[in-house]
């Protein structure tokens, strides 16, 4: 059995005591596949580092953060170009709109948007979105963007069915993680009625942890509980889940 975590900030320094240990547990129950989303600059060469040690199970994502947008945005959208030269990535990400904690930026956060997802045409890769309190402000850009050359996935997705509808319209895969399992969570209630070939699994970790371990730091191999909620949510068997929802991911990916 493999299953692909799409997201999993495995450079986070709160892996920094046991990171090693931490995923030998995920390999061990079957979660193989790490796919790493870039926050900014900061991070990239702890990133490397992580793919250097890990090169048949870590593929790397290059992009700026919404939250990280800040005044040096355009330095860091340099950056990110700059990178995309150099070397191979498997997407852009995660990148989006964040209007959760602070909308002094919404303006950057927009410009910072579409740049990145321009830079995803030109590099021919998918985008991997973040969105917290900001559906509208996505959708009209990805309205002003689509073509058959976006597509991507709409990572940690917290929305209304109408709204995995309207993702899924785009091109974007639904990235299922913790939140499938929380009992306020509210997306288990019509994820049956979306085509399982629309999900990927991910955690989000260190962030979101999937019930039992709500509120504890997230890991990889807790992407095993995600795929046992969507078993169910699907009447399917683990097994059948982790190989349509990797099969998803290398669509995706392209890996
Ligand atoms: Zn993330």
């Amino acid at each position: 059995m493999i299953i692909t975590d799409t997201h999993t900030h495995l450079y986070s320094e709160e892996f920094d005591q046991d990171r090693d240990t931490m995923i030998k547990r995920a390999i061990n129950a079957g979660v193989s596949r790490f796919f790493i989303p870039a926050i900014d600059s900061t991070c990239t060469e702890s990133m490397y580092e992580l793919e250097k040690n890990y090169p048949e199970n870590v593929f790397l994502m290059m992009g700026l953060h919404p939250t990280y947008v800040k005044e040096n945005y355009l330095e860091e959208l340099q950056h990110v170009e700059n990178e995309l030269q150099k070397r191979k990535f498997y997407a852009i990400g995660e990148i989006g709109i964040d209007l959760y904690w602070d909308k002094t930026h919404l303006q950057e956060q927009q410009i910072a948007f579409t740049t990145q997802i321009r830079l995803a045409k030109k590099y021919k890769l998918p985008i991997v979105i973040h969105c917290r309190d900001a559906f509208d402000e996505i959708f009209q850009i990805l309205e002003n963007e689509k073509s058959a050359d976006l597509f991507g996935i709409f990572h940690c997705f917290t929305g209304t069915h109408e709204q995995a509808l309207r993702a899924i319209s785009y091109n974007m895969k639904l990235g299922i993680g913790g939140v499938v399992t929380f009992k306020n969570g509210k997306i288990d209630q019509f994820l049956n009625q979306i085509d399982l070939k629309h999900i990927v699994l991910e955690t989000d970790s260190p962030y979101l942890a999937p019930i039992p371990h709500r509120g504890k730091r997230n890991e990889s191999s807790y992407t095993l509980a995600v795929a046992e909620k969507v078993a169910q949510i699907y009447n399917l068997s683990i097994p059948e889940i982790a190989a349509i929802t990797t099969a998803n991911s290398q669509a995706i990916f392209g890996i």
